[in-house]
């Protein structure tokens, strides 16, 4: 069995130490905290198994400059990072061919179907299964039009095995009292589910991890010490040196910085969303539910609800907009009329996006004895357990039983 330093205590973070920890592994995870406060404290809380059509899609090009003039669009683009973004948009675009979407639909589907699965064994073993709730998520169209842009997404999710039921606004209604009646369309997204509050669940993985012996060193990690192909520690910014047998990088969007620093130039940027918690609320919601129009989702949580989504493309050190995620509650109350907004805590994440939509999972060929478990875009929470799984398999020389070909560190 193996030393591991596990750099990272997001939702991919955590979810990998937890596996390497079970498999037997003498595990210690570096995260400069809060935990749980990545960027998955932001996002919709949803184990989103049809989310497999890649952001980039055909005609992209020709609504930069609408992106570059409407700050409120549900899609922007600051106007002061767009030439930094440069080449990673160029790449992004170049994705958009439909053979290019179906391929990677196709790769992104062999992850998410099994994605659940890996989830819910992930929380019967930490003795948690309460923290996923088990109820598809609804999708609310306000006319025909607003259907139509979904048309294409949802036929190649349903070619390739997701499950998707198109009902009235009125029935979606009848499903959960608390959507407003006055939707023209619905669709049941019948594969996905949510968790309770993203937070908490990273705190709970974190929490069992250390229970079980696993070491959580505050810190941000800075510099490597390596020999030609071999890592032999990290160096974290308070000074500390922690060695290891292998390393798995699992920071997030600030897996860019680390992996070049081992010479390896991972194409990723983070595409930022707002969410903002409401409590008391006044509403009683029981599924998850999207307004495409809005470019956003509302999520239950335990004690509180969620508006969360946008996504703005803008450069790692940029700061939050927040006038976004309080246009995002302003639009809420077409969802959910007589929604109560006077309790609330806003929060920002950074989606670690590849230019291809896939994740970043195996080794490089460059180096011997690190892991890359990261750039999982709108997909961290729900394939955190999955990615473990495969780094796991990984860290001994095992192959995975998903090719993992594709999500290759190697292929940019
Ligand atoms: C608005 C919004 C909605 C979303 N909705 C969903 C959804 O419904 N379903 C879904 O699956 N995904 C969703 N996502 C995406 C999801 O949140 C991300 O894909 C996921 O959080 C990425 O996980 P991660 O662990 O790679 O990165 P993070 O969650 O960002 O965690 C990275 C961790 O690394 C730490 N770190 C940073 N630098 C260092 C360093 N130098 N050394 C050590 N540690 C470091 C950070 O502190 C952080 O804790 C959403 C995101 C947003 C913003």
């Amino acid at each position: 069995m193996s030393r591991v330093v596990v750099i990272g205590g997001g939702i991919v973070g955590v979810s990998c130490a937890l596996t390497l920890q079970s498999n037997g592994h003498d595990v210690t995870v570096v995260e400069p905290g809060p935990v749980g406060e990545g960027a998955s404290w932001a996002s919709c809380g949803c184990i989103a198994v049809g989310e497999i059509v890649p952001l980039s899609q055909p005609g992209m090009l020709m609504k930069v400059p609408g992106w570059l003039l409407d700050a409120e669009a549900p899609l922007s683009l600051r106007p002061a990072s767009a030439l930094k973004l440069l080449p990673w948009f160029a790449r992004f675009t170049a994705n958009a061919r439909p053979s290019k979407m179906r391929t990677i639909a196709a790769d992104l589907a062999r992850l998410t179907f099994v994605a659940t699965a890996d989830f819910k064994a992930q929380l019967v073993d930490i003795g948690h299964p309460d923290l996923l709730v088990e109820r598809p998520v609804i999708k609310l169209f306000d006319d025909d039009n607003d259907l139509a842009t979904m048309r294409a997404a949802f036929d190649l999710a349903r070619e390739l095995g997701c499950t998707i039921d198109e009902i009235s606004g009125h029935e979606a209604h009848e499903i959960d009292a608390a959507i407003a009646p006055d939707f023209k369309h619905a669709a049941l997204l019948r594969d996905w589910s949510f968790v309770t509050e993203p937070k908490l669940l990273v705190e709970t993985l974190m929490r069992n991890f250390a229970s079980r012996g696993g070491v959580v060193v505050a810190g941000a990690a800075v510099e490597f010490a390596r020999d030609d192909r071999t890592v032999q520690s990290v160096r974290l910014q308070n000074g500390h040196t922690l060695g290891a047998d292998e390393f798995v990088i699992a920071a997030g969007m600030h897996s860019r910085i680390l992996s070049k620093k081992l010479g390896v130039a991972l194409q990723m940027e983070g595409v930022i969303g707002y969410s903002t918690v409401l409590y008391d609320s006044g509403i009683n919601l029981r599924h998850t539910v999207f307004y495409a129009k809005g470019g956003f989702g509302i999520t239950p949580y335990q004690d509180a609800l969620a508006v969360a989504g946008t996504a703005e493309f803008a450069d790692l050190m940029a700061a939050p907009n927040w006038n976004r995620a309080d246009i995002l509650v302003k639009r809420a109350h077409r969802v959910l009329p007589g929604l109560n907004i006077e309790k609330t805590e806003r929060r920002m994440g950074r989606r670690p996006f590849t230019p291809d939509t896939r994740p970043i999972i195996g080794r490089s060929r460059r180096l011997a004895n690190v892991t890359f478990a990261t750039g999982h875009g709108q997909l961290g929470l729900t394939l955190g357990a999955t990615t473990a799984r495969i780094v796991a398999d990984v860290i001994v020389r095992k192959a995975p039983d998903i090719d993992i070909q594709a999500f290759s560190p190697d292929r940019f």
